[in-house]
């Protein structure tokens, strides 16, 4: 039916959303065109800013297991009969990554959430006792808080971060959802022209990229870096939201579905 051997969705968004009153819409059109494409030999990617425990629960939302969960935007995970099992070598390379730049940024982040939490309408979030990431109020506090960490974090090289909406989450700066899906793609022998991948937030831009995925798109509630991105990439910004969006777009490139 396709070439199409690898599908790279994010999730809240664009597999799944808009939202209505608290609760994400599911397109039985995406449904449809994944479980058609499976059939026919793709593997789908769920590539979220999600853990794993979160990607669980939205498959709860969305009626179908994928084949690999990267999660988080930096790890890797692949669904077995057991249940997931981590990309170890690739996963152990990021945890200890992470690891020597938390060493690295200490007193940097130190200074950065004493000066967030005080001065901004944004408060931190922790995990194993140290600043993971940042929560704004709003979309305009999280620009301005964007804005400041371009600047600031620049002393310490390898520290990055991936905004989504109000949410920030800080990284080293060689993982992000375009290396991740790069990862993935050396495991499975896969190329970008056989590559799909989809994503409506400026976490996903790592991953926009047509050197990494050859056809692009994003769904019409794409913020605009988003769309501009993957108009630029030569991919297709579709004129429906969320899931309907990407079945579109997926339509568009294997007519036969
Ligand atoms: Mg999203």
């Amino acid at each position: 039916m396709t070439n199409l051997r690898l599908l790279s969705l994010d999730f809240d968004g664009t597999m799944v959303g808009p939202w209505l009153d608290g609760k994400a819409a599911v397109s039985e059109e995406l449904v449809r065109c994944l479980a058609a494409l499976r059939k026919g030999g793709a593997l789908l990617a769920i590539n979220t800013g999600r853990n794993l425990a979160l990607v669980d629960q939205g498959m709860e939302l969305f009626p179908a297991i994928p084949d690999f969960a990267l999660t988080t935007e930096r790890e890797v995970f692949c669904r077995t009969k057991q249940g997931w099992e981590p990309l170890s070598e690739w996963n152990e390379r990021c945890h200890q990554d992470h690891e020597e730049l938390y060493i690295e940024a200490a007193i940097l982040l130190a200074e950065i959430e004493a000066y967030i939490t005080n001065e901004r309408q944004v408060r931190s979030y922790r995990e194993h006792g140290r600043m993971v990431g940042l929560i704004a109020q709003n979309n305009d506090e999280m620009d301005r808080t964007v804005e400041y960490l371009r600047l600031k974090c620049r002393p310490v090289a390898n520290l990055s971060f991936q905004r989504n909406s109000i949410y920030l989450r800080f990284c080293h700066s060689f993982y992000h959802k375009g290396s991740v899906l790069k990862a993935l793609q050396t495991h499975l022998g896969v190329e970008p022209h056989e590559t799909f991948a989809a994503g409506d937030n400026f976490n996903d831009l790592p991953m926009l990229d047509s050197e990494i995925a050859r056809h692009l798109a994003c769904p019409a509630n794409s913020v605009d870096e988003v769309k501009e991105r993957v108009r630029c990439h030569g991919g297709y910004v579709a004129e429906q939201a969320g899931g309907d969006g990407v079945a579109e777009a997926l339509r568009r490139i294997c007519p036969a579905l």
